[in-house]
């Protein structure tokens, strides 16, 4: 599947917030954003007042980037959330909270949604004691997500995780730290998700 692999700092410099795609870095004076406040380019420190459109279109570049999908990837998910009986923004964050790569981030395995979508892609992840190696597999409630035991020394994983220990693990997840191993208990609700978007606008963009 393709993915972007374009400079990510300058992604939340465009979007004016952190989208926390670089793991341990985005927390750090090193972040680009709390060095370089402004969006990139020659004009990137001139500000100016969106349009309606201009606002809808940021609040989709925003989720789309967050959640590291391509156009094509994020239509095919809302088009998925506005057939579905549930509210349709709550039905698409549904769908992004519940792929593989993003539980596997959420869970702590991973220190940015990048590096868990690697690890899936490279066959380190198991649900319901299956390899899933698509980024974009949809867990269900009550699956049972690990670390492949012989991937269990991957300095990475290991450092995510250590780091996940001292947080707070979401409450739809339940998470062993020790055995790499996590449940998904169910979907998150808009309101327990830190995702500052307006999904309204994304809707309204998407319907005009
Ligand atoms: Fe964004 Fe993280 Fe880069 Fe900061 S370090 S600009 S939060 S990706």
């Amino acid at each position: 599947m393709a993915r972007y692999t374009g400079a990510v700092c300058k992604l939340c410099r465009r979007e004016g917030f952190k989208l926390f795609l670089k793991g341990d870095r985005c927390f750090s004076a090193k972040c680009a954003l709390t060095k370089r406040p402004f969006a990139p380019g020659q004009h990137g420190s001139t500000t100016r007042k969106l349009t309606q459109y201009g606002m809808q279109l940021r609040s989709k570049q925003a989720l789309k980037r967050i959640y590291g999908l391509l156009e094509l990837q994020f239509r095919k998910y809302f088009e998925i959330a506005s057939t579905s009986s549930e509210e349709t923004g709550n039905a698409l964050m549904t769908l992004l909270e519940s792929r593989i790569d993003n539980v596997i981030y959420r869970m702590g395995f991973a220190s940015s949604r990048r590096q868990a979508r690697q690890l899936v892609n490279h066959g380190h992840v198991l649900v319901n004691g299956r390899k899933v190696n698509k980024p974009s597999f949809g867990v269900k409630p009550e699956s049972v997500i690990e670390i492949k035991e012989k991937s269990k020394g991957i300095v990475p994983i290991k450092e995510s995780m250590e780091a996940a220990r001292d947080r707070s693990t979401p409450p739809w997840l339940e998470v062993d730290f020790d055995a790499l191993r996590g449940t998904f208990l169910r979907a998150p609700s808009r309101d327990e998700i830190d995702v500052p978007v307006n999904l309204q606008s994304i809707i309204e963009l998407y319907s005009k």
